[in-house]
């Protein structure tokens, strides 16, 4: 089993699918390693691809200010990545071949951090990881247990710079994770 060192440094030179070709950087993933938590969006957005970290630009910070609100931090207690490690072209959705050539990495990322929940952050995410024919609107906020895991989906934080009224619904599902992490926790 590779260390996440090992992977990042194996797909760092990717070009299994055209998104290799227009990106700056490519961008893996970052937070802590040993964590129950983890949270996965749609792609790299223009400032991540500059930067080649994850949820750096202004949906980043939205995201990262209400985590902070439940204690939920980079540094100490979990790991943020994308279905696609590179960013598509005006920011549009990825295609499905492309989701589909990426995704082995994301499921060794989940064989090697071993979390215990996936938030999927927006529809992107929650198609390849909970249901490929839903919406998230119907099904944000609940929980579905998949060999071991514990798998939920909100709005991406980009949905919420366009439509203030998802901030209340997205904090309401922030709060579940919260009392599933504090949950889990308490067992281990
Ligand atoms: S999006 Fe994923 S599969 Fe496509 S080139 Fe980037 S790392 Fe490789």
């Amino acid at each position: 089993m590779f260390t996440i060192e090992e992977l990042e440094e194996l797909v760092k030179d990717c070009k299994k699918c055209r998104l290799y070709k227009k990106r700056t950087n490519l961008v893996f993933g970052e937070g802590v390693t040993n964590t129950i938590l983890m949270f996965v969006g749609e792609a790299p957005g223009a400032d991540e691809d500059r930067m080649g970290r994850p949820f750096v630009g202004k949906a980043g910070q939205l995201l990262d200010k209400a985590l902070t609100a439940l204690d939920f931090e980079r540094k100490k207690n979990f790991y943020i990545t994308n279905i696609c490690k590179c960013r598509p072209e005006n920011n549009r959705t990825p295609m499905e071949d492309e989701a589909e050539a990426c995704l082995p990495y994301l499921r060794r990322q989940v064989l090697i951090i071993k979390p215990k929940i996936i938030v999927c952050l927006g529809a992107t995410a929650a198609k390849y990881i909970i249901d490929r024919n839903t919406r998230i609107s119907q099904i944000r906020g609940q929980w579905f247990e998949r060999k071991g895991y514990y798998l939920t989906a909100t709005f991406h934080p980009a949905a919420l710079l366009r439509d203030e009224s998802k901030k209340r619904l997205m904090w309401n599902d922030l709060k579940k994770v919260k009392a599933k992490y504090d949950e889990i926790l308490q067992e281990l």
